[in-house]
């Protein structure tokens, strides 16, 4: 069974004119963490609010353990909550409102020590325990916030941007912390974020929003390697995909991208899709490609085309090469110990396999025949 399932959720602010959420289902089994992605404004708060039942469902069903939770308040549905912002309560110290979930359900106090002292060690706030919020970091805060979210067993777990208010470092360090929390206790989590690294680390499946609509749903290595649109396919991923208009024009039995005069095999698999909608006429098409997948070689017919280095970022673990072809600028990222002079002539060598075509108009992503994630 599900654990949590929303079916067609709108949220609208004002009647009509701010669509906050328009037609969100998806569901959460047990044990799983579902990260939701997308930039700023595109309804990952709102999910989450009416999912937690602070803000109102405006359409549509929302169930938790089979049972719809619409009309429920907030108290009354078994879900911890942790949001960005951390509503500590300010005259308690950070022990007692790590420790309040447990005290409001009459927990023996030696029991209480134990369990705050385990969820305070992992997430490193034992020694500010007895200080109160405004005494604290706001990343100390948002840890505590954390903290009392995950000290009491709940039906669900909803973390709105949890790690937002630490730094770079610490943010890797308590991603470990609450995916391992998660793991070992088996916990259901819904977890909200705008960074796509936080969201590929953590997730067992990820659901990416743009303007409150979802784009894809599926697990990092699917949004990845096999995004549906060139939303996802732009959001996800740093460096970030290349992406390069191109003609497509058939060559014997072959289907050739062509850009600048240089051409490149579309692989095999691709045929059946081109042939839906390729009837001989001039068409362009949107490839696209991540940095890690060109390389730097001797031509390979078909595999390589070359241009004029634009660019080098030498950045120690990796060096990222922008070279010119035309009009296009192609990012591509190579082991250390290559340096380049500006304006020097270069070959660079797609990884066929790894190449995705787009509909520049719809920005879908056109399915070649094995790619796995074809319906
Ligand atoms: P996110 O969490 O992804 O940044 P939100 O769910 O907070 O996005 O916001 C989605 C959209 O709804 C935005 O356009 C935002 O301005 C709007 N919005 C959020 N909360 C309210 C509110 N209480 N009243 C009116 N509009 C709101
Ligand atoms: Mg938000």
């Amino acid at each position: 069974m599900e654990k949590l399932e929303l079916k067609n959720v709108y949220k609208h602010y004002v009647q009509g004119t701010v669509e906050a959420v328009k037609d969100l289902s998806l569901s959460l089994k047990s044990g799983e963490l579902l990260a939701i992605l997308g930039p700023s404004g595109c309804g990952k708060s709102s999910t989450l609010r009416m999912i937690a039942g602070i803000e109102d469902i405006t359409k549509g069903e929302i169930y938790l353990d089979g049972e719809i939770i619409n009309w429920l308040s907030a108290k009354e549905r078994n879900i911890a909550l942790a949001f960005e912002t951390y509503a500590l309560y300010p005259h308690l110290s950070l022990f007692e409102n790590i420790a309040f979930p447990l005290r409001i359900r009459g927990r023996k106090d030696q029991e209480v020590r134990k369990e705050v002292k385990k969820i305070a060690d992992m997430l490193e706030i034992t020694n500010v325990l007895s200080k109160l919020p405004s005494e604290v970091s706001g990343g100390h805060q948002q840890r505590t916030s954390l903290a009392r979210a995950l000290i009491r067993p709940a039906s669900l777990y909803l973390l709105d941007e949890p790690l937002s208010h630490l730094d770079t470092q610490q943010r890797t360090e308590f991603r470990v912390q609450i995916k391992r929390i998660q793991k070992t206790q088996n916990l259901t989590m819904l977890f909200v974020t705008h960074d796509q690294l936080e969201a590929l680390a953590l997730a067992d499946r990820i659901a990416v929003l743009n303007l409150g609509v979802l784009q894809q749903i599926g697990t990092p290595e699917e949004i990845y390697e096999y995004p549906e649109n060139l939303f996802v396919a732009d959001f996800v991923g740093e460096p970030p995909m290349n992406f390069i208009k191109a003609t497509l024009v058939r060559e014997k039995n072959d289907y050739m991208a062509k850009l600048y005069n240089q051409k490149l095999k579309i692989p095999e698999n691709y045929k059946d899709a081109i042939e839906r909608f390729y009837k001989g006429d001039v068409i362009e098409i949107m490839l696209g490609i991540r940095p890690i997948y060109i390389y730097i070689s001797e031509p390979v017919e078909g595999q390589t085309v070359s241009g004029e280095v634009y660019v080098f970022e030498d950045i120690g673990e990796s060096g990222i090469l922008t070279v010119q072809i035309g009009d296009a600028l192609i990012r591509v990222e190579l082991s250390p110990g290559y340096s380049f002079k500006l304006g020097e002539r270069v070959n660079i060598t797609f990884d066929l396999e790894k190449i995705l075509i787009f509909n520049p108009t719809t920005g879908e992503r056109i399915k070649a025949n094995d790619s796995k994630t074809a319906k």
